[in-house]
This record gives C-alpha cells, sequence and structure tokens, in this order.
C-alpha cells in the first residue's frame, strides 16, 4: 500500500515539476510555475516522510525548521541579489548530495554487497558533483556579492588549466579505482580524497572566471547539481530523484546554451576565456567628442518624438530606476507617443532581468518587445532611449572581429533618428570596451544616475511646461 502512495506521489511531483518549468515560460504565468514546484516538492517530502523505516521523525522536523531558517531570509533578498542567491540554492543543493553521498559509502561499508560497479560509479559521481557544485557556489555567490577577499576579475596563471583538470583528472582516477576495488583496505582512505579534490576543484574552476560571467557560471552550477542529484537518484534507488534531478540539470543546461548563444559565447570561452581580464586599449589618436543634453532639451525631443524606443540594461536595475521609467512611459503616451521597450535576452546580469524588473513597475507586457521584433522598426524610431544599457548596444558587436562582443546580437539603437543615452560617467560596461554609440552624430548624453535622471525628465513633462 505505502508503495503504490509512494508511486502516485512520485509521478504526481514529476508532473507538477514539469508544469512548473512550464508555466516560468511566460511571465503571466510563472506564478502558477512557482506554486507548482512549491506543492511538487510539499508532496515529495511527505511520500518519502510517510515511508516505514523511518525512526528518528525528530531529526527530519530539525532539518525542515534549518531548512526555514535559511530559506527565508533567501527570499527576501533584493532582486539584483538574485543571481547570487540561486548560486547559494545550488550550493546546499551539492552540498546535501555530497553528503548523502558520503553517507550511503559509510553505511555500505557495512553491507558491501551494496557496492556493485553501477552503484559505486553513480555514489562516485554524486559525490565529485555535489561537493565541486558546493565550493564552485559559493565562489561564484561570493563574487557576485563583491566579498573583499575574493577577487572580481579572473585569476590567471600559466599552466591554470592543466592544474585544474589534473585536480578533476585524479579525483576521477581515484573514482575509476574505487569502482574496481570498492572494498580494498585502501578505498576508505581513497574516498575521502575524492571528495576533497573535488572540493578543490569548484574553487580552481571559478578563480579563473570574472565576476560578470557568473550568471552563466550559475547556470551551468545548476546543470552539475541536476546531474549530481540524477546519480544520487541512482545510488538510493529513487525514480523521482532520477527525473527531479534530469529535470533540474537539462534545465540548467538549457538556459546556460541560450545565454551563451546570445551573448555569442561558447561554453569554453566562459569556462576557461578569463572574460574580463584588464585589456591594454590601443591609443587610436582621434579624440571622439561626447555630446551632452540637458534634461529641457530631451525632454522637448521626446516629446517632439511619435516613437520612443526604451532599451533597459545593467544601469537600470542597478539605479532601480523602473518605476520611474513607468511614470515617464505615462507621461508619454499620455501625449499620444507610441513607447516600445526594447528587450535584449542578455541585457542585466540575469535572464529575464529587464522584464522582471519592468513587471514590477507594472508596465504592460504589450509594450515589450523582443530584439528581433524591435530591431526593423529602429530606423522609423523617431528617440532611442537608452537607459543603463551598454554592450547591448554596442555597434562593434557586428564588424569588430578583435572585440569581446563580436557577433553578439545587439539592439540597433543606433539606427534610430535621435539617440538619449543616460549614464553616470564615460566608463564602459560589463565587457570593458567603449562603445561608439555614445559618439556616433546623433547621439547625446544624459550623464547621471538613471533614477536621477529620469526622474527630472518625468518632473518636465509634470511641471507643464511641456504640452
Ligand atoms: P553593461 O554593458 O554592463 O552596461 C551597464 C551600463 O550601466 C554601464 O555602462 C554603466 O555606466 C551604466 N550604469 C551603471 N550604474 C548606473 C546607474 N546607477 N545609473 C545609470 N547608469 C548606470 O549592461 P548591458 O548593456 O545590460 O549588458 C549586459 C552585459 O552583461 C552584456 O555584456 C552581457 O553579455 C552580460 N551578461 C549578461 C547576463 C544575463 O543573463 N543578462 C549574464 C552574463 C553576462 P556608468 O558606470 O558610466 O554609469
Amino acid at each position: 500500500m505505502t508503495q503504490a502512495i509512494a508511486q502516485l506521489a512520485a509521478i504526481l511531483t514529476a508532473a507538477l515539476f514539469i508544469f512548473a518549468l512550464n508555466y516560468m515560460n511566460d511571465p503571466k504565468t510563472a506564478r502558477h510555475g512557482v506554486t507548482a514546484g512549491v506543492l511538487g516538492m510539499a508532496v515529495a517530502i511527505l511520500a518519502t516522510w510517510a515511508q516505514p523505516g523511518i525512526v528518528h521523525h525528530v531529526w527530519i522536523l530539525g532539518a525542515i525548521a534549518a531548512g526555514f531558517l535559511v530559506g527565508v531570509p533567501l527570499s527576501l533578498v533584493p532582486l539584483t541579489a538574485v543571481p547570487q542567491r540561486t548560486a547559494l540554492s545550488h550550493a546546499f543543493g551539492g552540498l546535501a548530495a555530497g553528503l548523502v553521498g558520503v553517507a550511503e559509502y559509510y553505511l555500505w561499508l557495512r553491507e558491501p554487497a551494496q557496492f556493485t560497479p553501477f552503484r559505486t560509479a553513480a555514489l562516485v559521481v554524486e559525490v565529485i558533483l555535489g561537493f565541486l557544485t558546493f565550493t564552485g557556489s559559493l565562489m561564484a555567490a561570493g563574487k557576485l556579492q563583491e566579498i573583499k577577499w575574493i577577487p572580481q576579475r579572473p585569476v590567471t596563471y600559466p599552466g591554470q588549466n592543466f592544474v585544474n583538470l589534473g585536480v578533476l583528472g585524479a579525483a576521477g582516477v581515484l573514482g575509476v579505482l574505487l569502482v574496481l576495488h570498492p572494498t580494498a583496505p585502501s578505498a576508505p582512505t581513497i574516498f575521502p580524497i575524492i571528495a576533497g579534490l573535488a572540493l578543490l576543484f569548484g574553487v580552481f574552476l571559478i578563480i579563473p572566471i570574472g565576476g560578470a560571467d557568473m550568471p552563466t557560471v550559475i547556470s551551468i552550477l545548476n546543470s552539475y547539481a541536476g546531474l549530481s542529484a540524477v546519480a544520487m537518484g541512482f545510488v538510493l534507488n529513487s525514480s523521482l530523484l532520477v527525473v527531479a534531478g534530469a529535470l533540474d540539470g537539462s534545465s540548467g543546461l538549457i538556459l546556460s546554451i541560450i545565454m551563451c548563444r546570445a551573448m555569442n559565447r561558447s561554453f569554453a570561452n566562459v569556462l576557461f576565456g578569463a572574460f574580463g581580464t584588464v585589456q591594454k586599449v590601443a591609443a587610436t589618436g582621434e579624440q571622439k567628442v561626447w555630446k551632452q543634453e540637458t534634461v529641457e532639451g530631451a525632454a522637448q525631443l521626446l516629446e517632439q518624438a511619435r516613437l520612443v524606443v526604451i532599451i533597459p540594461g545593467y544601469g537600470m536595475a542597478v539605479a532601480q530606476a523602473q518605476h520611474k521609467v513607468r511614470e515617464l512611459y505615462d507621461a508619454l503616451t499620455k501625449r499620444d507617443i507610441t513607447v516600445k521597450f526594447a528587450i535584449h535576452p542578455v541585457a542585466g546580469r540575469m535572464p529575464g532581468h529587464m522584464n522582471v524588473l519592468l513587471a514590477e513597475a507594472n508596465i504592460p507586457y504589450t509594450a515589450l518587445a523582443e530584439m528581433d521584433e524591435v530591431n526593423p522598426e529602429m530606423p522609423q524610431c523617431d528617440v532611442a532611449l537608452v537607459i543603463g544599457a551598454n554592450d547591448v548596444v554596442n555597434p562593434a558587436a557586428r564588424y569588430a572581429k578583435g572585440s569581446p562582443i563580436y557577433g553578439m546580437p545587439i539592439i540597433d539603437a543606433d539606427k534610430a533618428k535621435t539617440v538619449l543615452a543616460i549614464k553616470r560617467s564615460k566608463n564602459p560596461g560589463f565587457a570593458g570596451i567603449d562603445n561608439e554609440l555614445y559618439v556616433q552624430d546623433n547621439t547625446w548624453m544624459l550623464f547621471g544616475d538613471a533614477k536621477t535622471v529620469i526622474g527630472d525628465l518625468v518632473k518636465q513633462f509634470a511641471a507643464g511646461g511641456l504640452h
């Protein structure tokens, strides 16, 4: 009877997880996705708890309480901290998988018949992936949180890939030895070495990667955590864990592929490319002029426009300017000006970053346009208003072969009749390169914090000086 209930619960949970992922495809249904995921997890926990043979209920209650204690504060972090929050969740997932593997290993030592080659191999994979995800995700979270003693820039040294792959390779070789001779007298010594090497590899993996590449790396670590859960499913004979881990692993992998494509980068380039290393820029001799516009002048340009395309980027997120942007949207649409938001797939620092911020400010979904949809309209656009976006509007991506963003699809802001760009300084964006858009003939800069500048623009419209 309990077996039948467990199987039913497993099917229900797997279905709920699949629905959760499907609902996440659309901002309108994303909240249902969260509900389905939570419900699936609750069913899985209760069904497991109801299994016969569980004697220490107090430990389970303690673990649930500890989960709440950590989970509730984590759920309260601001949106800009979601990438590092996600990394912490993966770190916990990886640690859990690794620790279950350790516990199983020592339990099996008492019952050596459990060490079938397949299950022992699954155990080794679980422990390696679990522990490397743990330290790798902690390092990734630390880089994103800009913790002082973890360098943001990629740290590289000669022979680094050799050292890194050597550490992983050594863990792999010891793992094979363990699978071949699981009960050999040296096996209990080899096992902790494998775990230690995996922990070390997680740190080494992240050191050469720049802080700004972390969202993609976190997504890759997500798939490692999923694969480690799949392996754990084989170790524990739990089909539910295999299914849940496979969903987790594949969705993480798909997300990393989407992010890499949108940046025109390969996995290898993200993991080994040391993107974000300070590069010496050769002086060109030609000094381009940055032209500045006043808030009054910018408001007049906007008021005379028929089509305004707003291009938000990371700077809008940092400034938390989305609510002011909503006020500007209202002021413009009230004057019968068509306003569209051009959304680049990797604007900001996590997938969907701009969509979430604009939704938070209740900007209608219908005003949002994907890059491919809006680009053909850019030559008809009267004003392209760039708010804290840089790399995603850099025309160098089209032709500058040596540039780190070469080949990345961009929003064609430069093709608009006039460009107004808001940023605080002449500093480059994430890729560390200059952007000729800002010194183009038809571009006017509005230097300052995005929230302040947009707020001033809104005041101009509200003051009634403009009709
Ligand atoms: P970006 O290239 O990083 O540029 C952001 C701009 O915002 C900067 O030029 C900065 O200039 C400005 N800024 C910062 N704070 C500001 C503030 N308070 N007010 C006004 N402006 C401010 O951003 P992006 O154009 O959104 O491009 C995203 C980049 O991140 C891409 O290169 C992408 O490949 C990368 N990336 C994205 C993801 C993702 O999933 N979205 C993942 C990994 C990497 P100042 O300092 O002069 O103000």
